[in-house]
């Protein structure tokens, strides 16, 4: 069987609302963006590539991207896309997100000013 590009998925490149955090990571990885960071106590995030904790606060918030639990608000999470305060590295750290955020999750959302970044964003795109 002969393969072919679905067109659903090309129209879909950028819209966000069906997209699966896997789907996301691809999206990102596509992009040049392999690295990870984990999200630690205290708004701390640690750099997959030099393993180096850093303060959220410090390190640079590229890119937002929520995805939203249809009908299970517990699978509300965001992929930010981070670059690393000590190496530059550029990684994607998931996090969840709204009212069932956990504290870590939390924390490094609000170093982050994720939270006014919707805001921004909300303004443009409803
Ligand atoms: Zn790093």
């Amino acid at each position: 069987m002969p393969l072919h590009i679905d067109p659903k998925q090309l129209n879909n490149a950028h819209s966000s609302t069906d997209h699966s955090i896997l789907d996301e990571l691809q999206d990102l990885e596509d992009h040049g963006i392999t690295e990870a960071f984990d999200v630690l106590p205290g708004g701390f995030v640690r750099c997959s590539a030099c393993h180096q904790v850093g303060d959220a606060r410090d390190t640079a918030l590229l890119d937002v991207r929520r995805l939203e639990g249809k009908s299970d608000p517990s699978e509300m999470a965001a992929v930010l896309t981070l670059r690393c305060s000590h190496c530059g590295a550029e990684g994607a750290c998931i996090t969840s997100f709204g009212p069932l955020a956990s504290a870590e999750d939390q924390d490094v959302l609000m170093a982050l000013s994720v939270h006014e970044r919707f805001a921004g964003l909300g303004a443009v795109a409803p």
